[in-house]
C-alpha cells in the first residue's frame, strides 16, 4: 500500500538544501540517517509547519501540497498526528484533559474512540495524574494517545523514543506495535535505532545531507553498502522475531519457522512475541552441517546477497527470517559463497540477547 507520496525541494537561508522524493510501501515507514540529514524537515513539510519552495505531497487520495497548482492545504486541515521526542503536555492539566485536548470527532467517519485509546495504551490508571508525575515512558504513551485522538490519517513521530533508556524504549515500542495493529494507521517515524526500525518498519528511507541515500525493506537496506557507509560500526543488527517458545528439559527453545533456536533462560514464557538480537560477527557460516560442535544453534538457510566491504563481507541469509553474517574476504573465497547457496548459520546461545 502506498499511503504517502512525497517530492519536495527547499533551501534554508543557512544554505542547507533538501531535495527528497520517496513513496512509502506498507504501513510503517522509518526515516533513518545521521543528525542534520533533514529528517525533521521532511516531517515539518508533511505536517504543514514548513512550506517548501517546490513540491508535491499526497496522502492517500488527497493532495496536501502541489506548488505547480499553487495549492497548499492549511495546517489545521491536515489530519496528521505528531509525536516528538520531548513531549509538550500541558503541565497544569490532568492526563485526561491533555488527552481530550485535541480530540476531533465531528465530520470524521471513523474517529478514534477515547475509551479504546485508553485501553490499548493502558492509560486508565494515569487519567487523574499530572504530566510532571509521570515517567518518560508514560508521558510518551499519553502523547501518542493525544495524537491518536485527533483522528489522524497518518502518524508522524520524530525520534519518539530518543529520550528514553533502552528498557523503556522497548516498552514504548511494544505500545506502538499495538497501536499499528489495532488501527492500521499509516505511520512515518524518525529513528536512530536499527533494532527499532527492523522491529516496526515495513519500509525504510535512509537520508543523508538532504538527499535520499537508499530506500527499501529494512532487512535489506540496513545491510547495503550505502547505508553502512555511515552506520560504519557493527553493521546491520540482527533481530529475530519469536512467536512460539517453550521449555524442553532444561532448555528454552524458540521457533523460527520450523527450525529451533536455543535461547538463553527466559524470564517469562508468556510474553510473546519477543525478539532476539545478535550481531553479524556472532555468526559462523558453514557450507555443510557440522556435527560435534558445542555451538547449539545450527540454522539452515539460503544466501540472498553478498555485500563486499573493504575488510569484510556481509552475507544476507534467509533462515525463514533474515540474518546477516560477517565473514572475511578470504572465508568468502574459500567457502565459495554465492547467492542461492545453502548454508548453515552457527550461533552460540550465549551471544543471543532477548528483547521483550
Ligand atoms: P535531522 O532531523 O535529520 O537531524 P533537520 O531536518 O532538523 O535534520 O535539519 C536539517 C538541516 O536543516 C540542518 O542543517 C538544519 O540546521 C537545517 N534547518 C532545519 N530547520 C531550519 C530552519 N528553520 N532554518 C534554517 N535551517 C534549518
Ligand atoms: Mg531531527
Amino acid at each position: 500500500m502506498n499511503f504517502l507520496s512525497f517530492q519536495c525541494q527547499h533551501q534554508f537561508s543557512s544554505g542547507f538544501e533538501i531535495d527528497v522524493a520517496f513513496k512509502t510501501e506498507g504501513l510503517v515507514t522509518s526515516l533513518f540517517g545521521p543528525s542534520g540529514s533533514g529528517k525533521s524537515t521532511v516531517l515539518a513539510m508533511i505536517s504543514g509547519l514548513l512550506s517548501p519552495t517546490f513540491g508535491k505531497i499526497r496522502l492517500g487520495s488527497k493532495w496536501l501540497l502541489d506548488t505547480d497548482q499553487r495549492f497548499c492545504e492549511p495546517v489545521e486541515n491536515r489530519r496528521v498526528g505528531v509525536v516528538f521526542q520531548d513531549q509538550l503536555l500541558f503541565p497544569h492539566m490532568t492526563v485526561n484533559v491533555n488527552l481530550r485536548f485535541g480530540q476531533k470527532n465531528e465530520n470524521i467517519k471513523k474517529p478514534f474512540e477515547f475509551n479504546r485509546v485508553v485501553d490499548v495504551l493502558e492509560l486508565g490508571s494515569l487519567l487523574d495524574r499530572y504530566p510532571n508525575n509521570l515517567s518518560g515512558g508514560e508521558r510518551q504513551r499519553v502523547a501518542l494517545g493525544r495524537a491518536l485522538l485527533s483522528s489522524p490519517e497518518i502518524l508522524l513521530m520524530d525520534e519518539p523514543m530518543g529520550a528514553l533508556d533502552d528498557n523503556l524504549k522497548l516498552r514504548v515500542l511494544a505500545y506502538l506495535e499495538r497501536v499499528v495493529n489495532e488501527w492500521k494507521i499509516p505511520t512515518l517515524f524518525v529513528s536512530h535505532g536499527q533494532a527499532e526500525v527492523r522491529r516496526l518498519a515495513d519500509w525504510l528511507i535512509v537520508m543523508k545531507k538532504g538527499k535520499v541515500l537508499s530506500v527499501g525493506e529494512p532487512d535489506q537496506v540496513l545491510g547495503s553498502s550505502t547505508s553502512l557507509a555511515w552506520t560504519n560500526s557493527v553493521g546491520p543488527v540482527n533481530l529475530l522475531r519469536i512467536e512460539t517458545a517453550y521449555k524442553r528439559d532444561d532448555c528454552w527453545i524458540g521457533k523460527i519457522g520450523v527450525q529451533e533456536l536455543n535461547l538463553p533462560p527466559l524470564k517469562d514464557l508468556n510474553l510473546k512475541p519477543f525478539y532476539v538480537r545478535c550481531l553479524p560477527s556472532d555468526l559462523t557460516l558453514s557450507v555443510q552441517d557440522v556435527q560435534g560442535l558445542s555451538t547449539r544453534n545450527h540454522l539452515n538457510g539460503i544466501v540472498q546477497e553478498l555485500v563486499e566491504l573493504s575488510d569484510r563481507v556481509l552475507v544476507r541469509v534467509d533462515v525463514g527470517q533474515t540474518l546477516w553474517a560477517e565473514v572475511t574476504p578470504q572465508a568468502m573465497r574459500e567457502l565459495k559463497l554465492y547467492r542461492g547457496l545453502s548454508v548453515t548459520c552457527l550461533l552460540k546461545t550465549r551471544s543471543l540477547k532477548i528483547l521483550w
